[in-house]
Parts: structure tokens; sequence; C-alpha cells
């Protein structure tokens, strides 16, 4: 990993006021690119050539200048970086920023300075890592693991290691079907996780924590915002039962479900499940000071899914922005409250860095 002093060491030499927001042109960029220019800081928006076009077409959320590259992966190389840093460059990690790039380069060769504590990258990424904290440490509900098939007794998805968008993901009820699905897809056990199927509503809550705010749920360090809550919309298993059809019709007629993220929709949570909101976000920032100090950093969402007896299980943590922000380019309902004004997500960060640059304290905000 870079040590965090080498990154400060940039930061130090960043003009006070001239600091950039750049990130990659995918995911959540226009947002933050938005979200910035409110705050009133410039954007450096890194892109294939390809892609300009897309992002001139909505003006309000148009960086101020591209950084053109044939490979994302160009980011990575020392010419390109120092680039960035003379451009006083920091950097907004969203997912597809994290995919292109690829997490342990991140770690590893990755020296602007970047929103954020490098050190969850590996936290979020390992699936054991990840429910040492969220389960052990933070005492969050999450669905049961098999790490034995032949332990299987309920409703279970299969996943694989680093899959995108949930690609190939399976369904079983017991370690027969499991072992006959796997080697239908001559799938190895030992990447794959064997997850208790949680039946209910999902709902992927979107937090921002600041250790340097001062308003918010409090934390044992700084506080809390819920900032959002969207509702993804996944193809196909969104719309099977449209089809009419049952497992058995679907499966003779070679339909498996699938869980390609194609889109987000918003929602609101009923106000009565805000209190376990809240705890479940404050825990899983109070888990991460000790497991990773100094901890999660600015925006991340809990993936979740709550049941009919009103429990939130949490399948997942993404410690970034995610893109069920952009459900609210300009506020969500729940912004809105804490606010009393427009705040997204990606202005949301802004505000963040602006605030930090006025109390001397950026560096407690980049990693
Ligand atoms: P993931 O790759 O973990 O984000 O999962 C992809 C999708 O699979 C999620 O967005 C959910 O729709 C579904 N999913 C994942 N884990 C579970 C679970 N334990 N119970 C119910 N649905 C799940």
């Amino acid at each position: 990993m870079i040590p965090l002093h080498i990154i400060h060491e940039h930061l130090n030499k960043y003009k006070g006021t001239d600091i950039k927001i750049g990130t990659i042109c995918s995911h959540s960029a226009l947002q933050i690119f938005a979200g910035a220019r409110e705050e009133g800081l410039r954007t450096v928006g890194i892109t294939t050539r390809d892609r300009i076009d897309t992002y001139k077409a909505f003006p309000h959320a148009c960086p101020d200048e591209f950084i053109i590259v044939d490979n994302y992966k160009d980011v990575l190389k020392a010419d390109m970086q120092n680039k960035l840093l003379l451009k006083n460059v920091i950097l907004v990690p969203h997912g597809s920023f994290v995919e292109y790039l690829g997490a342990k380069n991140i770690e590893e060769m990755l020296y602007v300075p970047m929103i954020g504590n490098r050190a969850v990258l590996e936290w979020e990424s390992d699936r054991k890592m990840e429910r040492k904290w969220l389960s052990d440490k933070a005492g969050l509900l999450m669905p049961k693991v098999f790490n034995n098939p032949k332990d299987i007794n309920c409703l279970s998805i299969v996943k694989f290691d680093g899959a995108k968008g949930g690609s190939g993901y399976f369904k079983v009820m017991n370690s027969k079907q499991f072992y006959d699905e796997a080697k239908k897809r001559g799938a190895t056990i030992e990447r794959m996780t064997i997850q208790e199927y949680v039946v209910g509503v999902r709902y992927y809550l979107h937090y921002f924590y600041s250790q340097i705010g001062d308003t918010g749920y409090k934390c044992k360090k700084g506080y809390l915002e819920l900032t959002g809550i969207d509702r993804r919309d996944e193809s196909n298993i969104d719309e099977l039962h449209r089809l009419g059809m049952t497992r058995d019709e679907m499966a003779k007629a070679g339909i498996n479900a699938t869980y390609t993220v194609t889109g987000n929709t918003g929602c609101v949570i009923r106000e009565s499940l805000l209190p376990q909101v809240l705890e479940i976000g404050r825990k899983t920032v109070d888990a991460s000071m000790d497991l990773f100090s100094p901890g999660m950093i600015g925006p991340f969402c809990l993936e979740a899914v709550v049941t009919a007896n009103l429990e939130i299980k949490v399948f997942e943590v993404s410690a970034r922005i995610v893109a069920g922000t952009n459900v609210y380019p300009k506020e969500s309902p729940y912004t809105y409250l804490s606010y009393g004004k427009p705040m997204s997500c990606g202005r949301r960060i802004a505000l963040e860095v602006r605030g930090a640059m006025k109390k001397g304290k950026l560096h407690e905000i980049v990693g």
C-alpha cells in the first residue's frame, strides 16, 4: 500500500484554493461534476475519446476540462499521475473507477490524493473480511453463509467472487441442487459463496460519514448522514414474473435468473425503520475505525433486505459513492430534510472538500 505520508506530501503541495475534483467519466461522474460546480470547485474528467460527447450533452455536469486516455489503466502511469498532481486534483473513486483501475493497483500504485481511506478496498472486496467487519465487529444482521454445501438448509443464493453485476449467480434449495447447478456451470466451489437468500424487499441505503462535520447522527467520532435510498433494477430477475412461467417452465426454456443492474429507482423507507437504518450505519462506521483506522470516510452504501418482520439484513457494503445516488442529482428526500436546500451525494463530497480546506483538514479526508 502506498504510505499515507507520501499522499499527504503531494497534498501539501496543492495550492489551497485551486483544488479540482477529478474522476473517470463513468458511473456517477455527471453527478460528481455537477455537485462540484455547485460548490464552486473546478473539475477534471478523465475519459476515452468516445465518451466526450455524452458528457458535453449535459452542460451543467460537463467537466471543466477533459484528460483523454486510450485506456483507463493509463491513469496509473506516472506521467498521468504527475499531470493530475500539477492540476491539484483530488480524485473521487466510484464503482467503475475501482473496476477499471483495479483495487490492488489503486492501493499499491495510485499516489494522487483520493477521497476516502484506500484501506477500505480490501475490506469490501473480500467477502470474508467484509463479514468480519459487518457481522463480527459491527454486529449487523447478515444472511447465513454455508461454508459446506452439505449444510444448505434453506433457499440460498450462490455468488461467484468478482462476478460482474451478479452474473452467473444461481439459487438452490439443498446440496443436491447445488452440486447439479455447479457442475452444469463447470464452477469450482472455492470461488463461490453460498448465502441464505433473504426473502423481503431490497433497499440500498446511502450514507455519508464525516469525521470533520458537526451535524447528523453521532458516531464514535464525527457524524453520519442518510443521503438517500434506491432500489436497483436488475435484469432479468425483476421482470421474470411478467413471463407468468413456473421455475420448471423457465428451466425448460433455458431461462436463468440474472442480476445485472440496468438502472435504479428512488424510494423511501417507512419512518419507523429510520432508527435501525441510522444505527446500522453508525455501527458500520464505528467498527471501521477499529479495524482500519481512520476507517470509512465519505459516502458508502449498505445493500440490504428488509424482511416481513422488519429486520434489516445486510448482504453487501459498497465503500464509496454508489450509482443509485444518481437518482438524486439535485436532492433526495433525506438530504432535503438534512440541508433544507439542494444537496446531491456528489455535491456533499464537494462540500466536504470545501469544508476540509477551510478547516485545514484536507489530509483527514483523503487517503
Ligand atoms: P451482490 O453481487 O451481492 O450485490 O448481489 C447482486 C444482487 O443479488 C443483489 O442486488 C440482490 O438483488 C441479490 N442478492 C444478493 N444477495 C442476496 C441475498 N442474500 N438475499 C436476497 N437477494 C440477494
